[in-house]
């Protein structure tokens, strides 16, 4: 059996690597980069070992949560895990800190909204009102903002609640975030309060699924070859034959894993004719930013909670790292497009450092601060977005896809990511029996 070719160590690559392998398929896994992770990785900043951006993941990542079990991670040494906390700072309209309750079910939203700090009472009513509204599935072609509009939320409730989560889980404005998305998060995440856990990671992002993933799949004899950028795709007679990387060796191969993000999958699949078509839907994903600002205080310096959000800009979510290890080093988020973007690093820093002295008990001034800004982070994901996404089976025989971008039907996060792996690894084996079965009437 030749090996299958997974092209792209990410979240999904790896997890489709780690589905395969565990069904005795032999796996090579090529990453352009050094190291495994792909955008949710570690890298080295002037001599200190950060994320490439700060990531939250939720109690409902259910796939990604069994995937770390299956590679044997524990998550008490991987996340720091905490019931659902919305502490928001809000000069306009005043600050609202919701913690969700440890009633069942929806039920823990209920007692959050009716327990809700900053809000009248007769406005925790008709809160707890509205949510129950967006309970059923939106139409396909709606917006979050024309969703938010239609089952009447109130203002107050969509610009310190559902906005900020629209923008932090989907990276995409409300006004032109897709509604169906939004609700498939909300629905998962706020089934139950083990759903809507925060598990924030305590280790660098490349200890927590990536280096375990490369040690489960090493032990399972698959080939891990890193700095091999896949350059072109060789495609004969319909089928997939193999792949010729950058500096010019051709590995053939009967079947290959698609897992090199978006745009890399476009530029691979436009020159062929049997996958122009996908890679035009590819290409067509509009690409959103993601900011992530590291500010190193003195070891003395806490946020409490450890995750709260800012509504005047340009941070929006600020996460305390003491958690993982890391005392005084706070991290700030600015999801999706805006003025922040045009600033330069001194300037962004500044601005966030004046935002973060508001929130901090008895913040020294910052001793260092990197940003991490990636243009690329995810894509937007809009309505037309929903109607780009591929399924994981191109028309090439052999030749699948993975990645946060598929059709999963959740925004770009690690979970769609894992999930799109799997989804991809589990069709592939199946298809692969298919086709060992002998033609029906054939001698057995
Ligand atoms: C700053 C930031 C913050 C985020 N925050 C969160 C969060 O809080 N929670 C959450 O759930 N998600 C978050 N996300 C989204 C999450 O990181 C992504 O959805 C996920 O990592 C995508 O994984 P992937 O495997 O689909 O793609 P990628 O991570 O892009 O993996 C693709 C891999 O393919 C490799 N590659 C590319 N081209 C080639 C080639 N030609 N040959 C070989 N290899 C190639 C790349 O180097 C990369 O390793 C965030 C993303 C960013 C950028």
């Amino acid at each position: 059996m030749s090996p299958v070719v997974v092209v792209g160590a990410g979240w999904a690559g790896l997890s489709a690597a780690v589905e395969l392998s565990e069904r005795g398929m032999p796996v090579t896994l090529l990453e352009a980069a050094p190291v495994a992770g792909g955008r949710a990785r570690s890298v080295r900043h002037s001599g200190r070992t950060l994320d490439n951006g700060q990531h939250l993941l939720l109690g409902a990542y259910r796939d990604t949560r069994a995937l770390l079990r299956r590679i044997g991670v524990r998550e008490a040494d991987v996340f720091a895990r905490m019931p659902l906390e919305l502490r928001l700072h809000d000069p306009q309209d005043g600050d609202l800190h919701l913690r969700a309750g440890a009633l069942p079910g929806r039920l823990h939203l209920a007692q959050a909204l009716l327990g809700a700090r900053g809000l009248a009472l007769g406005e925790r009513w008709r809160w707890l009102r509205a949510a129950d509204q967006l309970r059923r599935q939106p139409p396909p072609d709606l917006t979050v903002s024309a969703w938010l509009a239609a089952t009447g939320q109130p203002r107050r409730m969509r610009r310190q609640l559902w906005e900020p989560l629209c923008l932090a889980a989907l990276n995409t404005p409300a006004d032109t975030a897709s509604a169906s998305v939004f609700h498939r998060v909300l629905d998962e995440a706020l089934a139950s309060p083990e759903h809507s856990a925060l598990y924030i990671p305590s280790r660098a992002l490349g200890r927590v699924l990536p280096e375990p993933a490369e040690g489960y799949l090493r032990t399972r004899g698959a080939s891990l070859r890193y700095g091999a950028r896949a350059k072109s795709l060789t495609i004969r007679d319909g089928r997939i034959a193999g792949v010729t990387l950058r500096n010019g060796e051709s590995i053939e191969a009967d079947t290959v894993v698609l897992a090199c993000g978006p745009r890399e999958s476009t530029r691979l699949l436009t020159p062929h004719a049997e996958t122009a078509e996908i890679a035009d839907r590819l290409g067509r994903l509009e690409m959103q930013p993601i900011v992530t600002l590291y500010l190193d205080y003195g070891p003395a310096t806490r946020l409490d909670p450890t995750m709260q959000g800012l509504l005047d800009g340009p941070l929006q979510w600020v996460f305390d790292r003491g958690q993982g290890g890391e005392p005084g080093l706070i991290a700030g988020v600015i999801s999706g497009p805006g003025e922040h973007m045009n600033l330069d690093n001194e300037t962004l820093v500044r601005t966030a450092a004046r935002q973060l002295g508001r929130l901090l008990a008895d913040p020294d001034q910052y001793r260092s601060a990197w940003v991490v800004r990636e243009r690329l982070a995810t894509f937007a994901a809009t309505p037309a977005a929903e109607a780009l996404r591929p399924a994981p089976q191109t028309p090439v025989r052999g030749l699948w896809l993975a990645g946060d971008h598929l059709d999963t039907g959740l925004p770009a996060t690690l979970e769609g990511a894992v999930r799109s792996g799997l989804d991809c690894a589990q069709r592939l084996a199946a298809a692969d029996r298919t086709a060992e079965l002998p033609e029906p009437g054939a001698a057995r």
